[in-house]
């Protein structure tokens, strides 16, 4: 099965020029979706990882069903502002402006061992926040994976840890 036959390419989204890369269709379709997950725990198995981390918002929908399948727990990194409680933040540069990842505060423990999850890689700026935050929390982050990767916008070499990604557009 090809992937990427499932994965729905949408024009000028969320503005003109752009071309948006959809999981709509493959979350859509069972055979499709069980097979990215199989192919996910294949390449993130081996990096015996202790927990999950899921870039909002669709990063939780590929970090939480291969947490379930490793018996993994996980944790969830968001848009400022939405963790209750303490949280610890990463603010990283856009082409125009500043962004910053959130996580609550007791969400890692020093020395874990913590693989990010997202749906797609583009430029890069938002897996590599990720993994600096985790970084400065002190956990160890032994790899990144993506479902969709942009091979085009050289995401992969603004990152500090192996990328694994299960598609890949040029
Ligand atoms: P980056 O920071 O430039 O690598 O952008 C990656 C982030 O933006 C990820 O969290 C993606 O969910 C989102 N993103 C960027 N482009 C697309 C796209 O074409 N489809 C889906 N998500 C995208």
């Amino acid at each position: 099965m090809d992937l990427k036959d499932h994965i729905r390419r949408v024009p000028d989204f969320p503005k003109p020029g752009i071309l948006f890369y959809d999981i709509s269709t493959l979350l859509a379709h069972p055979d499709a979706w069980q097979e990215t997950v199989r192919q996910l725990e294949a390449g993130v198995a081996p990096h015996k990882p202790d927990v999950l981390a899921g870039i909002e918002s669709r990063g939780f929908l590929v970090a939480a069903p291969l947490a379930l399948r490793l018996n993994l727990g996980f944790v969830m990194l968001r848009k400022p502002g939405k963790l209750p409680g303490p949280t610890v933040r990463h603010s990283y540069a856009l082409e125009y402006g500043e962004d910053a990842i959130e996580m609550q505060e007791d969400a890692v423990t020093p020395g874990q061992r913590v693989v990010v999850l997202d749906d797609l890689l583009a430029t890069g700026g938002t897996m590599r926040a990720a993994t600096d935050l985790l970084h400065e929390q002190g956990a160890e982050v032994p790899s990144a994976a993506c479902l969709i990767e942009l091979s085009f916008l050289q995401g992969r070499d603004k990152m500090n840890v192996p990328v694994h990604s299960l598609m890949s557009f040029a």
